[in-house]
């Protein structure tokens, strides 16, 4: 057994061996000992490997998914090894091979490998959330990127240019990747695979032999790296399937273009899909999402993740929305149609993968009868808009495949395929025979029960069934010796404590009625769900079709609750860079202070071409971070095709969006946090074009005053003068309104306070005009600073004043400083080696001291 465990093993590679011995699955050496530890369960020995005990843990086959699941969770891959025969067949074999049976083992295989990123099960899947597997493929430079939903078989294919990876995969947040090995891109945990499987021609033979077509001509025009990263996909699901492979829809391109671009900072500064904590609670879609079922719920996060850049479709998303806002008491009966809608695309994904249960099965039947019924309901309304229009038609033509579902099964289809039961009366009438005879049969030994109580006159006897047994007579044990007799027509089975078994010649005779017309009744279903199976395999990419229709409806129909909810408003979406916001709100900080039982203030923001930048002044915790979050948040939301928390809103087509905090602590990678700070801006100083939103909160803040007021106002002039783009910019820095003197385009903007009997009080009221004061020592006591130590501080601060206006104060000089964009033009050599400079160096390798010091050595030439 160990010589087949051993070789089963080597073949799992890195994956947990989960060794089916019976009822059990068990797990030996390392792979116990790390289990045991996830698990927390028992550690246990068994036998001897090389003199030492051999570890060994082991979880019932019957909850087994559950303990899958947690190992999942915990990081780990897992390889299920079945028994592929019985063991009459190993004994069979053995005695065929000419080996002793009493030796022969039963044969074990590797089934499948279990593994984070292909999961199909219902218990290990999050229904609210898609689990993506990643495939990436480098061809010349370009990364091809295949992703891919095997709960539902969504497929999408894009490519990006190296330098943009990062953010293609912060948007796709998945769950697995598998990468050629030895590439230098790969991200944490990618799981290498043979460069060979990452092969464009193979790639594309693999889409043409999974979809059966000649040519891919008609799903998209893909690139050789797209078609790489597929070939790399799909042979790691075959791999992980053994061969079989899951749903798999056509695949679908994407283009850079499409989507509103976004990178990793800005996306969790901006807490879109989770908060900082990594919790649904508290991020943006935790506080809009009302969708009513699990696959519109992973729609909405699909949409959050990357909203639109073409207006005509940010459009037609609205005007569904609109249309579904307008009549509440249609919404409500719309919601409360699909709320039972079962998880379609999910139970498709399982049924194609060979895993589907009857249930499943049913789940198929009742969410094409409900998309039918939904249609209906749809259709029947007046006005319907265009997106609607184009979704009703693939909610039907599923009749006949509704029709057979529902006459072949039964109401409630089990879980468990193997017990049978799921097929309807009036199906099959030979199965109906065949369970006429078990019923009959039954009938029969209950009869006989009654008969044997009469003729022994024992009527504690009884007739009962167990697994080992099947049927046999029971008699408490003083009555045992009555039956024992040699003519009494019973024959001894087995004794017990308190209890003697028996057989008799008619019972056994019923018993066999029963066990082999229940065999081929099993046998009979099994055939039929296989049937069924193929039937609904037949009508595969049209079922997914119903269920990402479904979806569109509920993700509109939340976002007409939500506005509905908060009395949010329709965006105007337009060509434009303005910003236009009338009494926007945040929807999580407003949703946690109205919890409180506080109110919210709302604020206007009104950026254009002739005014664009704003910086924005005023105390600690006086709202700035918030009023810049919510106007980025106001974008996204409108872009993805929802309302938005505004009386009213125009927004000019965001074609980047930028967010970056100050000093944020960023420890988790390595880099110091001014070294972080500095990293992000320089992104947006090279990537963002003047159709691009950036809101930058108190940038600068990570280092010394000096250091820092110099470096935010150079990012300010920079974003002002040579990038021209829409931004919002939180600052503490005073200075920094010099800047208004010299920029056109930038305007001052304060949250308001007011010092009330010695109390500071926040107003959260956006202003315009120069921040007078902090009141930095007014929300120390705010935040419970001791008075003493307050006071003491206030003296400190009167000297330092004193010697401020004695000096001219740090913003001194400033006002002669030539503009940036005036001393790139003066200084064109200088520049030149500069350049040069910088292009020499490898940043990666860089520490953040050595980093520091390069600057250093720059700042003491220039
Ligand atoms: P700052 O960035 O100026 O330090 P924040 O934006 O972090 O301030 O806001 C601090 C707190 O003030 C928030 O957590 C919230 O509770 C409250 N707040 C912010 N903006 C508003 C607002 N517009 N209306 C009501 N309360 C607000």
């Amino acid at each position: 057994m160990m010589e087949q465990y051993l070789a089963l093993k080597r073949e799992a590679g890195g994956s947990l061996l989960f060794y089916r011995m019976g009822d059990f699955f068990e797990l030996f050496f390392e792979d116990a000992k790390v289990a045991a530890e996830v698990l927390d369960i028992a550690l246990t020995s068994r036998g001897e490997h090389g003199g030492d005990p051999i570890p060994m843990c082991g979880v019932p086959v019957h909850s087994a998914e559950g303990y899958l699941a947690r190992l999942i969770k915990a990081g780990c891959r897992v390889a299920i090894a079945e028994q592929v025969e019985t063991p009459e067949e190993s004994k069979a074999r053995a005695k065929a091979e000419g080996r002793p049976v009493s030796k022969a083992l039963v044969k074990r295989d590797i089934v499948r490998f279990v593994t984070a990123g292909t999961l199909t099960e219902e218990a290990l899947l999050e229904p609210r959330r898609a689990n993506l597997l990643v495939a990436l493929a480098d061809v010349r430079g370009t990364i091809g990127i295949a992703s891919c939903d095997i709960s539902t078989g969504q497929m999408v294919l894009e490519e990006c240019p190296l330098e943009a990876l990062d953010a293609a995969l912060a948007r796709l947040t998945f769950s697995e990747c598998v990468v050629p090995e030895g590439t230098e891109f790969s991200p944490n945990d990618a799981i290498p695979r043979a460069k060979s499987e990452f092969e464009s021609e193979n790639g594309k033979a693999s889409l043409q032999r999974v979809h059966a077509v000649a040519t891919l001509d008609g799903f998209g025009d893909f690139s050789r790296a797209m078609l790489a990263a597929a070939g790399g996909l799909i042979e790691y699901l075959e791999h992980v399937g053994r061969g079989t492979l899951p749903l798999l829809l056509p695949p679908q391109k994407r283009d850079a273009g499409q989507t509103m671009a976004m990178d990793e900072a800005t996306r969790s500064s901006l807490e879109i899909l989770s908060s900082q904590s990594g919790q649904r609670e508290g991020s943006l879609i935790g506080a809009i999402d009302r969708c009513v079922t699990g696959a519109g719920a992973r729609l909405l996060a699909e949409d959050l993740a990357a909203p639109l850049l073409d207006r005509g479709a940010i459009e037609a998303r609205l005007a569904l929305v609109q249309w579904l806002h307008i009549d509440p008491l249609n919404r409500a009966e719309l919601r409360e149609m699909m709320r039972n809608l079962p998880d379609l695309g999910r139970a498709l994904g399982r049924i194609v993968a060979g895993r589907g249960s009857p249930r499943d099965m049913g789940q198929i039947r009742n969410g094409l009868n409900d998309a039918r019924r939904i249609e209906l309901f749809l259709g029947s309304q007046p006005d319907v808009p265009k997106l609607l229009a184009n979704l009703l038609p693939q909610l039907r033509g599923h009749g006949a495949l509704v029709d057979l579902l529902t006459r072949a099964l039964v109401h409630s289809p089990p879980t468990e395929r193997s017990n049978g039961g799921f097929i309807a009366e009036g199906y099959d009438a030979s199965l109906d025979e065949l369970r006429a005879v078990s019923g009959n049969a039954r009938k029969a030994i209950a009869a006989m029960e009654a008969r044997y109580r009469d003729d022994t006159g024992i009527s504690s006897l009884k007739i009962k069934h167990n697994g080992v047994l099947g049927y046999f007579i029971e008699v408490p044990a003083k009555h045992g010796d009555a039956l024992m007799a040699p003519d009494s027509g019973f024959t001894h089975r087995q004794t017990m404590a308190g209890a003697v078994r028996f057989n008799s010649v008619d019972l056994h005779e019923e018993a066999s009625r029963i066990a082999e017309a229940g065999g081929h009744s099993l046998a009979a279903e099994e055939a039929h769900f296989e049937d069924l199976v193929g039937e609904v395999n037949a009508a595969r990419e049209a079922i997914a079709q119903t269920a990402a229709a479904l979806a569109r409806i509920d993700v509109s129909a939340s976002q007409a609750e939500r506005a509905a909810e908060g009395g949010w408003c329709k965006p105007d979406i337009e060509e434009d860079p303005v910003l236009d916001i009338k009494g926007g709100r945040h929807p999580v900080v407003e949703a946690a202070l109205s919890k409180a039982g506080d109110r919210f203030v709302a604020n206007d923001c009104a950026l254009a071409p002739s005014d664009r930048l704003w910086l924005i002044g005023g105390p600690n915790m006086g709202g700035k971070s918030t009023f810049l979050r919510q106007n980025a948040l106001i974008v996204l939301l409108a872009q993805a095709g929802g309302f938005v928390p505004a009386n009213a809103a125009r927004i000019g087509l965001v074609d980047r969006l930028f967010s970056r905090v100050g000093a944020s602590d960023n420890l988790a990678r390595g880099r110091s946090t001014f070294m972080v700070e500095m990293v992000e801006t320089a992104a947006i100083l090279s990537q963002a074009s003047d159709r691009s939103f950036v809101i930058l909160d108190e940038v600068g803040r990570g280092t010394s005053t000096y250091d820092g007021l110099a470096l935010a106002w150079a990012v300010v002039e920079a974003v002002h003068t040579n990038i021209k783009c829409r931004c919002l910019f939180a600052t503490h820095y005073h200075e920094l309104a010099r800047l208004a003197e010299r920029c056109e385009a930038l305007s001052l903007h304060h949250v308001r306070a007011r010092e009330y009997k010695g109390d500071l009080v926040l107003l959260h009221e956006l202003s315009e005009g120069p921040a007078d004061r902090s009141y930095g020592l007014a929300v120390a006591r705010l935040a419970g600073v001791p008075d003493q130590v307050v006071s003491r501080a206030k003296q400190v601060l009167k000297q330092l004043e004193k010697n401020r206006t004695e000096t001219g104060g740090s913003a001194a000089g400033l006002g002669e400083l030539p503009l940036f964009a005036a001393l790139e033009e003066s200084e064109p050599e200088h520049q030149e080696t500069l350049v040069d400079r910088l292009a020499e160096i490898d940043i990666d390798s860089l520490s953040p001291r050595e980093a520091l010091d390069i600057l250093y050595e720059l700042s003491s030439e220039a």
